[in-house]
């Protein structure tokens, strides 16, 4: 399959490895939009938010202990933001589920 994030997980395409294990991978992301902006991805390919189900969610689970844990160890615990968008209306460019983990500035609400 030709997926960004599927190369990326495989170790084919480099990226600046933030965390690692079985379930999943957190790197750097590449334009950041935050002092701080990881981006947080299964193994698995799951196209995005929308294909969440009963099967694949532990690894969901997983992921947001995942950043629970890289806040605590980073030091960013008492504020930041989780975002997955869904869909071109949503601005998802990488069709492989990601959540930016953000942090090191104020956000505004509601997102743009
Ligand atoms: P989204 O637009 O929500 O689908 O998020 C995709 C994110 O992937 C964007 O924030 C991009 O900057 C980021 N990105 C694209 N290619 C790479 C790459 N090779 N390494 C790290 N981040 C990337
Ligand atoms: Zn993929």
């Amino acid at each position: 399959m030709d997926c960004l994030f599927c190369k990326i997980a495989a170790g084919e395409i480099p990226s600046t490895k933030v965390y690692e294990d079985d379930i999943c991978l957190a790197f750097n992301d590449i334009e950041p939009q935050a002092p701080v902006h990881i981006l947080i991805i299964p193994k698995v390919h799951i196209a995005s938010a929308a294909e969440i189900n009963e099967q694949n969610s532990a690894a969901v689970a997983h992921i947001f202990e995942v950043a629970a844990k890289i806040a605590a160890e980073k030091g960013f615990a008492d504020g930041f933001r989780i975002v997955s968008n869904c869909g071109d209306s949503a601005g998802q460019s990488v069709k492989h589920l990601h959540f930016h983990l953000m942090s090191g500035r104020e956000f505004g609400w509601p997102a743009g």
